[in-house]
Formats: C-alpha cells, sequence, structure tokens
C-alpha cells in the first residue's frame, strides 16, 4: 500500500516536472537586435526556464520540438482587432438589424482560435458590440476555449453621431437616443460614466473615436469629434482605474487634441502631419498604424455597391494614404506598435502587415520587434512577454526558414505555443 502510493507520488512527480526542449534553427529574442543560431528553449510548464546555445536535451520523460530549420521567435501581439466580426461587404451592415449578442460572442470565439492559429499570442480588441470580448477574454484566460491573450477595451467610445455610435445612419425609431452605457457621451460626466462603466463591465483598456472614420455610415472619415474637456476627462478616469486609451484617429486636429490629452495611442493616425509626428514624439505617444485595413478598404472601395454610398469615397480617401504616414512616422522615430484592424481584413490574415512595413522601409528585424517587444511595452506586460528570456511566460511561434531573409513567413505560421501549450505544430 505504502509502495504503491510512493510510485504514484513519484510519477506525478515526474509527470508535474517533464519539460519542452525546443531546438531553434534560428532565434529571435526580441531582447537584442541579433538573430541567433542553434538555441534551445527549455520549457517548463507556462514559463521559459532558460535559453541555451547548442541543441540540449533534458530526460526521457522531457519533450524535444525540432524547430531547426525554422525562425523561432515571441508569440505575435496585434494591437488593434475586432474579433466579433469579419467585414463581408454590404450585407455587414445588415447585420446590426439582424444579430444578437451570441451571433457575435460566437462569431468572435472562431476568430479567436484563428487569430491564435495564425502566430497571435496577445491582441487588443479595441471596439466590440455588447462586451462579448470580455466574456471571450475570461473563457481564453479560464482554458475552456483556445485564442490569444485578449486586452479589451469592451464596447468603443464616441460622441452622438461619431465613429461607433452604434445607431449612425438607422432610421428615427431605431436610431433612439444612446448614451455613456452604449458608449455614447456627450461633456465632461457622460465622459466619466462611460469610462466607469467600462471598468464596470469588466474591460481592460478604453478606445475611443476622436476623429470621423472610414466604415460608419456617416459623412466625415476626419473630423475632430472630442471636445478637449471630454478627452481630459476621459483620460483623467481611465488613469483612475489603471487603464490606458486607444484613440481611432484619421484627421489632424482631433489627433493633436487626444495626443495633448494624454492618450497611450494613436491608431490608423492617417493625416498625421509633421507637427503631429513632434507632439507624438513629446508625449512618448504610440502610434498603430494598420496599413492592411487601409489597403483592404482602398481595394473594396473599387468594387461597386461594395460600400454605403456615404463610405465609398471615405476609403477610397484615407485607405492608401497610410502606409505613407507609416513611412513618415518611422523614419521620424515615433514609437510603433503593431496593429492590423483585422475585422475590417480577414482575421488570420494580420501577418500580412509584416509585409507592408517592410515595404515601406522597416526593417524585418524592427518589424517584428513592434509585434513583440513594443506591443508588450504598450500594454505594460513587458514583465511577462514579449521577448524571450528566462522567467517570461512561453508564448513561441515559429515559421520554416530564415524569417529576414523573406518577412511573408509571417503569413505561414508553423509552430504555435501560448502559456506553455501548444496549439500549432
Ligand atoms: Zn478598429
Amino acid at each position: 500500500m505504502r509502495i504503491s502510493l510512493f510510485i504514484v507520488l513519484t510519477l506525478m512527480t515526474i509527470a508535474v516536472h517533464a519539460k519542452t526542449f525546443i531546438h531553434a534553427g534560428y532565434l529571435i529574442t526580441a531582447e537584442s537586435d541579433t538573430l541567433l543560431s542553434e538555441h534551445t528553449i527549455v520549457v517548463d510548464g507556462d514559463r521559459i526556464e532558460r535559453i541555451e546555445p547548442g541543441f540540449v536535451t533534458g530526460s526521457d520523460n522531457d519533450t524535444v520540438i525540432d524547430l531547426r530549420n525554422s525562425t523561432v521567435m515571441p508569440g505575435l501581439m496585434d494591437m488593434h482587432v475586432h474579433l466579433s466580426q469579419q467585414h463581408g461587404g454590404p450585407q455587414t451592415y445588415l447585420q446590426r438589424f439582424t444579430h444578437n449578442e451570441a451571433d457575435y460572442a460566437l462569431a468572435a470565439a472562431n476568430y479567436a482560435e484563428k487569430t491564435l492559429l495564425s502566430g497571435f499570442t496577445t491582441v487588443r480588441n479595441l471596439g466590440d458590440g455588447y462586451n462579448e470580448t470580455v466574456a471571450l477574454r475570461n473563457v481564453i484566460n479560464a482554458g475552456v476555449h483556445a485564442g490569444p491573450r485578449i486586452y479589451t477595451a469592451a464596447k468603443s467610445i464616441a460622441t452622438t453621431g461619431g465613429h461607433a455610435d452604434p445607431s449612425n445612419g438607422t432610421n428615427k425609431d431605431i436610431m433612439g437616443d444612446p448614451g455613456p452605457k452604449d458608449g455614447v457621451i456627450n461633456g465632461v460626466a457622460e465622459a466619466r460614466k462611460a469610462v466607469r462603466q467600462r471598468y464596470k463591465d469588466g474591460a481592460d483598456l478604453i478606445k475611443i473615436t476622436a476623429t470621423g472614420g472610414v466604415l460608419s455610415v456617416a459623412k466625415s472619415g476626419q473630423n475632430p469629434q472630442f471636445m478637449n474637456d471630454e478627452l481630459d476627462a476621459i483620460v483623467a478616469t481611465a488613469k483612475d482605474y489603471g487603464m490606458t486609451v486607444a484613440v481611432h484617429a484619421h484627421g489632424t486636429e482631433g489627433m493633436q487634441r487626444a495626443i495633448k490629452a494624454g492618450v497611450t495611442s494613436i491608431e490608423h493616425g492617417t493625416y498625421m502631419d509633421d507637427e503631429t509626428i513632434a507632439l507624438m514624439k513629446e508625449y512618448g505617444t504610440y502610434y498603430v498604424p494598420t496599413i492592411l485595413a487601409g489597403n483592404f478598404v482602398a481595394e473594396k472601395a473599387k468594387i461597386d455597391g461594395y460600400f454605403p454610398a456615404l463610405v465609398r469615397p471615405k476609403a477610397a480617401a484615407i485607405g492608401p494614404l497610410i502606409q505613407k504616414t507609416f513611412e513618415r512616422a518611422h523614419k521620424a522615430g515615433v514609437k510603433i506598435a503593431f496593429g492590423t484592424d483585422s475585422g475590417v481584413s480577414a482575421h488570420g490574415d494580420n501577418g500580412q502587415e509584416f509585409a507592408l512595413m517592410v515595404e515601406a522601409g522597416m526593417t524585418p528585424l524592427d518589424a517584428i520587434k513592434t509585434a513583440t517587444k513594443n506591443a508588450a511595452d504598450l500594454l505594460n506586460i513587458s514583465e511577462d512577454v514579449g521577448t524571450l528570456s528566462t522567467g517570461k511566460k512561453a508564448d513561441i511561434v515559429a515559421v520554416k526558414g530564415n524569417v529576414l531573409d523573406n518577412i511573408a513567413l509571417l503569413q505561414n505560421i508553423q509552430f504555435v505555443m501560448k502559456d506553455g501549450t501548444i496549439y500549432k505544430e
């Protein structure tokens, strides 16, 4: 009796301590600017135990992953996604009349899994409809469903008629009068209430739409839509609750007001001029470009009937500009974090953004760092993720070949580990 219990306990101990030895042909830790070759990453549980040169192995109980022909790097991080939906032409605009919360939630679960399998182990979800990405984050964290680690803003905050006012373009009966709870504010008190409501709803951060946007059924794609006092109230309240503020902005004036109010990141940033670039650097504001979304809507604007009449000219004008803006911001030394706005383009295509960044003059290694080291810095989670070193979470992905020779390899992820669990091999 005593002996069998001893054996069971011993076996359990061995099982618990089984480690994974990843043999990396090429290794990008994102801690430095060097591409290492022939290293072993030892994973114990959900963390990296150590990284050492050469291909080493442990005991018979340990697992060896052979990635000797691959580039191994930190799990990728997309700082701008919308997991609850995917734009699919004219019928997308009908969904708000036909879909319920559950439809969005189930779609989100599916898109989350696709995103993880394409190598993105962490995402920022910048706007949903019914807080469904809060629930999604929770089931993923509980290990019930496969998906990336999600930091969600829940429902975006807009002003009346602004980008992300959910009732834009509808008739009077459906339009109603959405308020702070629905993410529509006017004035300081409502701004504070909307932020506090999101805290109560379980959001991790705040997203606001500081200027007009492309896909909303409204005329302007770039006018400022928040007053300074509203922006100040949003930022100050968010700070009280330990939340950062991500800002959708295309036009210069709205962008500059938001930067001066102390927001954390500017998304899209299309009409960013030199003065705005200087402000971004002065305030240390992050830029999340979303070139992929710009290219996607510019392409679709060429198709008759794909977008409503109000949307089409905005998509045609704004879409093609983002890559040039990215090029100028990068040259000027603005802090850049990777983001795609996936949900505009298809979920799982996130890796296409890398090639667009490289095409606009960024080195492949720097592009990868925007989606690892920089993104972790933007989320204030650098202690746990974003680079590969002892003690960090084992979020590890790989592509076949040398990714620095061919950035497009990131569109075909071969291996995905998140929190020490393998999801794709
Ligand atoms: Zn977006």
